[in-house]
């Protein structure tokens, strides 16, 4: 249960006063759902203005504070221009404050003719004259009564404004409660940080590094301690050691010989199933890298050893592709491999659940549905979860419990992360790099092209399907903007429908149901459509091989990691492949450095590097796919240069007290819970 001191801060936003259905939606938008939300919502940056006496000493684009008194209002002509109210300071110097949209009322009420208010904006030039644009604050007092000259300025989303946000944030940083210290009475008084309250509080008003460094120490802190949970926790599970003893790996007669990385990782594997605790091992390759081949010698182990091996898919279409590779690869060996997913009805699941059960199934692939209540299986010895990705933490603790926490378990993903990066994310488990490519791949021809070469592009494309070859089209998918997204891909449907015929082109989007996504997925993998445009659901991929261009539209909207995954999908077939990176008109100088990365390099880690630098922690840690948090507070730079310490300092609370118990360990709870990293505490209760 989580602590009671925490309770006011996961109070829901609406126990804040001035929180009513109106402000719901654009809260909600912004992520400020509960009162911590509030707290945690840091400043983008601060107004920093300075107190003058008149306008002689404030410089063009400064922000002040100035006394000034109004002389006349100005409206405009047909009343929709802007309406000025002209003021003098002190010594007689003219400005004009302007207000445009319905803003008069406002300004008159704040600023009477001929009585003198402190006026708190950015002083412009607008031709000769001298203008302040919607002045900030109007005051009728000025120095200490008029506030503070340093102000926050806050992330919005529509249907907020500047003001009413700081008022609610300011509500609930009035409310905080004392928390215990969790971090290590050394590293506070090296660092000079300030305690957690006092952080929070100073990390409103002001540039403050030493506050904002201790909140973001916090989260990678509490992160870093509940994968170290996690990981104790596996350790201390008694699991089944399998030793293969490669009978049915002998059997194998794949089309082609292993890579050196694929190899090495097997052997890893093999290394970790033989161990008494359970193998927590990700694997991570690059689309097309050859997961695939590792899965199945892993799963092959576990049959060797007598049990039986589950393969988790994130979807129904990749599931089935899986059964049938593995089908194919695993002929010859007598391994009896069936799919289960949450389609499957009737007399076949009650067979297949049989099987499960009596243990003539060696191999199960199939969706979430293989770990339904009702599904009981013989002797399941390794679970294997592909783009791992798509699921967080909590999810895979979940699904292994369900294989009654013993399970072996090899999780795999094709997003690249950064070293920096993978400890935060993958801290509890060991890792496997496929960094070597199969033979024969291509390098995909990569180019940057402006959005204006629309026709151009369309009409290459007609070239490449009229040769009797398939396309993906990718529509950009950024969650604040859902509906918009799904409305352009099915506008670019509908114009590549009119252009290349109606059965040329299929779609695939996220609100499609899954039954008509899997179907028109199906549909473009048989070859049956040349064309299938997709907002991002493609990143989790089936493999068409003759598919040999990918268009990418408003490219600058992905991440670069995201961009390399996509365009994996291409480049398999024996012809040299071409990925066309779309720009959009708004492209910012970073945008396009970024892009242009794309077209020099095909390695992936350097790639998620670059992301990192250019973009920030949360993008590459794909926080948007599975909907697990990752770092809220903590920026990438922090993350650079706090991670580790907080990994160290984790687990030097880990091996004094492991159950968390002692003073600081209570504390470290705390910690836990107040960043939703509480799976960690469930573990330690259950142990
Ligand atoms: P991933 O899941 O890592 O994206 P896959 O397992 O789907 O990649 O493999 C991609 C393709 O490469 C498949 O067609 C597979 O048969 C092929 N492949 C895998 N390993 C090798 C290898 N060692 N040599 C040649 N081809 C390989
Ligand atoms: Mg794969």
């Amino acid at each position: 249960m989580r602590p009671e001191v925490l309770n006011p801060l996961f109070a829901s936003a609406d126990s804040l006063k001035g929180v009513g259905p109106k402000l719901e939606k654009p809260l909600e938008k912004l992520g400020l759902t509960r009162v911590k939300d509030f707290a945690y919502h840091l400043p983008d940056r601060f107004i920093d203005r300075r107190a003058v006496a008149n306008l002689d000493d404030a410089g063009i684009g400064e922000n002040v504070i100035v006394p000034l008194t109004p002389t006349q209002y100005r409206a405009s002509r047909s009343g929709r221009g802007p309406f000025n109210v002209m003021a003098t300071d002190d010594i007689g110097n003219v400005v004009s404050l302007t207000y445009f949209g319905r803003a008069s009322y406002t300004a008159k009420k704040q600023l009477p003719l001929n009585e003198r208010r402190w006026v708190a904006g950015k002083l412009d030039q607008y031709g000769d004259a001298l203008q302040i644009v919607h002045p900030d604050h109007v005051s009728e007092e000025g120095g200490a009564a008029f506030g503070a000259t340093c102000e926050p300025v806050y992330a919005l989303s529509d249907g907020l404004t500047q003001g009413r946000l700081q008022a609610l944030i300011e509500q609930a940083l009035g409310d905080l409660p004392e928390l215990p210290e969790w971090i290590e009475p050394g590293q506070l008084a090296k660092r000079e940080w300030p305690e957690w309250r006092e952080a929070l509080i100073a990390a409103h008003k002001g540039a403050n590094k030493a506050a904002r460094d201790r909140l973001a120490y916090d989260e990678l802190f509490a992160s870093a301690l509940a994968l170290m949970l996690v990981r104790a926790d596996n350790r201390r599970r008694k699991g089944v050691p399998l030793k293969g003893d490669g009978r049915l790996r002998d059997k194998l007669r794949l089309p082609f010989d292993l890579t050196g990385a694929q190899k090495r990782s097997v052997g890893e594997v093999e290394g970790d199933m033989a161990q008494q605790h359970p193998m927590l091992r990700l694997l991570q390759g690059d689309v097309g890298s050859g997961k695939t081949a590792v899965a199945l010698h892993a799963m092959l182990i576990a049959v060797e050893g007598g049990a039986q091996a589950a393969l988790l898919a994130p979807t129904e279409i990749l599931a089935r592709q899986h059964h049938e590779t593995l089908i194919e690869m695993a002929r010859g060996t007598g391994v009896e491999i069936a799919i289960l997913t949450g389609r499957d009805k009737g007399r076949a699941r009650e067979s297949i659940l049989m099987g499960l059960l009596d243990g003539s199934i060696d191999i199960i692939v199939g969706t979430h549905a293989i770990f339904q209540e009702a599904v009981n299986y013989r002797n399941l010895g390794l679970v294997v979860i592909d783009e791992q990705h798509r699921f967080g933490v909590g999810q895979r603790l979940m699904l292994q419990q369900k294989a009654k926490g013993t399970a072996h378990c090899l999780a795999m993903t094709a997003t690249p992360i950064p070293r920096t990066l993978t400890l935060a994310q993958y801290g509890e488990m060991e890792v496997s790099r496929l960094d070597e490519m199969p033979p024969g791949r291509k390098p995909i021809d990569t180019r940057v092209i402006a959005t204006e070469r629309m026709d151009d592009v369309v009409a290459g494309l007609q070239r490449h399907v009229a040769e009797g070859k398939q396309a993906y089209w990718v529509c950009p998918m950024v969650r604040e903007h859902e509906t918009e997204d799904i409305a352009a891909a099915e506008e670019r449907f509908d114009a590549l429908r009119q252009v290349l015929g109606e059965n040329a082109v299929t779609l695939v989007h996220g609100q499609l149901r899954p039954e008509i996504k899997d179907a028109n997925m199906a549909r473009f993998a048989s070859g049956e459509v040349a064309v299938l445009v997709a907002t991002t659901v493609i990143e989790v991929g089936v493999n068409v091989p003759n598919a040999s261009l990918m268009v990418i539209e408003q490219a600058e909207r992905f991440g670069l990691a995201q961009l390399h995954q996509l365009r994996g999908r291409v480049g398999r077939g024996a012809e040299k492949s071409v990925c066309l990176l779309l720009r959009g008109n708004t492209l910012s100088e970073t945008g396009r450095e970024r892009l242009a990365l794309m077209r020099e390099t095909q390695d992936g880690f350097r790639l998620a590097e670059e992301d990192l630098r250019l973009r920030g922690g949360g993008e590459i840690l794909g926080t948007r796919q599975s909907g697990e948090q990752a770092f809220v507070v903590a920026t990438p730079e922090q993350i650079t240069e706090l991670l580790e310490v907080a990994h160290d300092d984790a687990r030097v609370l880990m091996e004094r007290d492991g159950g968390l118990t002692g003073t600081r360990g209570e504390a470290a709870r705390t910690a836990l819970y107040l960043f939703e990293r509480d799976y960690g505490v469930q573990l330690l209760r259950g142990g």
